[in-house]
């Protein structure tokens, strides 16, 4: 029998349709499920594609199905069970077979595994994919971390599944070990500052000037049309259009305040903060999303502090919608500059030497960020060759110059008005923080030495100081 291009464990959400998208372009795939009856709905539900599907029973069956040099990709949940699935396959591959972790690893765990294998003769892809069901079926962005030689034998069907962005396929190979992965965990950690901030303009919107979520969809369609289009927005505009079927009521407005998280977001916040990159606005992010979750807290501090007793957001309608989308815009650039400098830090400190033009290309379709807006800051990279931080890039200087004022005017209208807007000041504090070329740190030095002697520097002279406090202590 015609060998299969490739394998793939785990025929779940994204596993399922990974496979029928690699089958779809052409490839033969051979799949396993650790449940069999699930390989067997899955090869009976493939329709037409059917004939390039190979079930597997068994690993070893798996193994033996697929072409040499045999890639095989892991698509279970994320944690034990890939090392279990790696630990099984090992006994059935064979020297230049390639294991493929496609699910959401931490990235310490992908180097790890692709030290272990280090020796073995196998080598190991730690592969970030982003899009959900829908992109794993029709186009996910994907990120690979590995050996380049692995890339090369896998390069063909990454590239033809991949999602297209003017025909250029958003897949590449962006470093060694975890390379990959640590850049689909930071694509979600922006995920995470995109949607709050989406999230806090929702809020203005609903409390600040009373608007019902029908009236709401309009405006972020229209955004959709501009600077901010973007799969985020679009779907934003679409959730306040839809009813729900039972009540007929706007469907958000019978969610529930409270979202969950896998931990993606989490791991970048604490990437960033190991590696000294100031990534405030993905913070702000997720800690707004472990607040929402206290929902019964949130329920009794209302109660014990009642609702500001102000007036609500007014003003010229058009202009403050204006405002709006500028300071959704400058909150999104401050977040995405934060996101690019974590990733800037780990390049350097892990050796990845990770290609920023190449991540902000393949993000442009596919995973859940795509946007024009990556489409920007890809030309803006491809210029500076992604150095430094995207804050300094001249394209973004002087779109950043005509949308901050929006952003501090509405950032201060929310805070008057007791509306949170956590993620959004949180970008705004940063930008002039980092826009501050003489800054109050003086007095953190200064505080520093006094309580602890560790000395300063001074603005007229090299070396280290110290205050007269001592003295005056006596
Ligand atoms: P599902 O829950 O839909 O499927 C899980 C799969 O893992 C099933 O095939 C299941 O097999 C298998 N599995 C679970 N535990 C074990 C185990 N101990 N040994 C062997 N197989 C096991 O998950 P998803 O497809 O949604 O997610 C898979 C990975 O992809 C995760 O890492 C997730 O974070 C990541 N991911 C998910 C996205 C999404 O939008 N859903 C987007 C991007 C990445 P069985 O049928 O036998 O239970």
């Amino acid at each position: 029998m015609e060998k299969a291009e490739i394998g793939l464990i785990g025929l779940g959400t994204m596993g399922s349709n990974l496979a029928l998208n690699i089958a779809e372009k052409g490839h033969r795939i051979a799949v396993f499920n650790r449940t069999a009856s699930k390989t067997d709905a899955f090869v009976e539900n493939a329709g037409a594609l059917k004939g390039r599907i190979v079930p597997c029973k068994s690993l070893a069956e798996l193994a033996d199905a697929i072409r040499p040099p045999r890639p095989v990709i892991i698509m279970v949940l994320a944690g034990k069970p890939v090392d279990e699935q790696i630990a099984a396959l090992r006994d059935e591959l064979s020297a230049n077979d390639i294991i493929i972790d496609a699910g959401n690893a931490n990235f310490h765990d992908t180097v790890r595994r692709f030290t272990e294998l280090q020796g073995s003769g196998l080598t190991f892809i730690g592969m970030g994919v982003s899009g959900g069901e829908e992109g794993a079926r029709h186009g996910p962005s994907i990120m690979v971390g590995g050996t380049q030689e692995s890339w090369t034998r896998v390069e063909d069907v990454l590239t033809a599944i991949s999602a297209k962005y003017k025909g250029e396929p958003c897949a590449a190979w962006l470093g060694p070990d975890g390379a990959g992965h640590f850049v689909k965990t930071i694509h979600n950690g922006i995920e995470y500052a995109d949607m709050q901030m989406i999230a806090e303009i929702y809020g203005i919107l609903r409390d600040g000037l009373a608007m019902a979520p029908k009236e709401i969809a309009p405006v972020f369609a229209g955004w959709n049309e501009g600077r901010l289009n973007s799969y985020l927005i679009e779907i934003t505009a679409k959730v306040l259009e839809a009813d729900d079927a039972e009540t007929g009521k706007p469907v958000v407005d019978i969610i529930l305040d409270r979202a969950g998280q896998k931990g993606t977001g989490k791991w970048s916040v604490i990437e960033a903060q190991q590696l000294g990159i100031p990534a405030t606005a993905i913070e702000a992010a997720v800690a707004a999303r472990v607040l929402s979750s206290f929902k019964a807290e949130r329920l009794a501090a209302e109660k014990a502090y009642g609702t500001l007793e102000v007036e609500r957001i007014s003003g010229a309608k058009d202009a403050l919608l204006k405002d709006l989308e500028l300071a959704l815009f400058a909150g999104k650039i401050a977040a995405y500059a934060q996101g690019f400098a974590v990733m800037e830090g780990a390049s350097k400190e892990f050796g990845w030497n990770l290609p920023m033009p190449t991540i902000a290309r393949i993000w442009r379709a596919g995973c859940i960020i795509r946007s024009q807006f990556l489409d920007t800051i890809a030309e803006a990279f491809g210029k500076s060759g992604g150095k430094g931080n995207l804050l300094m890039a001249p394209a973004f200087i002087t779109m950043m110059k005509e949308a901050h004022p929006s952003l501090r005017r509405i950032v201060a209208r929310a805070a008057e008005a007791g509306l949170p807007v956590p993620a959004l000041s949180s970008a705004l504090a940063y930008f002039d923080a980092y826009r501050q070329g003489r800054g109050t740190s003086n007095m953190i030095q200064a505080q520093r030495d006094f309580f602890g002697a560790h000395g300063f520097e001074r603005i007229d002279a090299e070396g280290a100081f110290h205050g007269p406090w001592g003295m005056e202590q006596g």
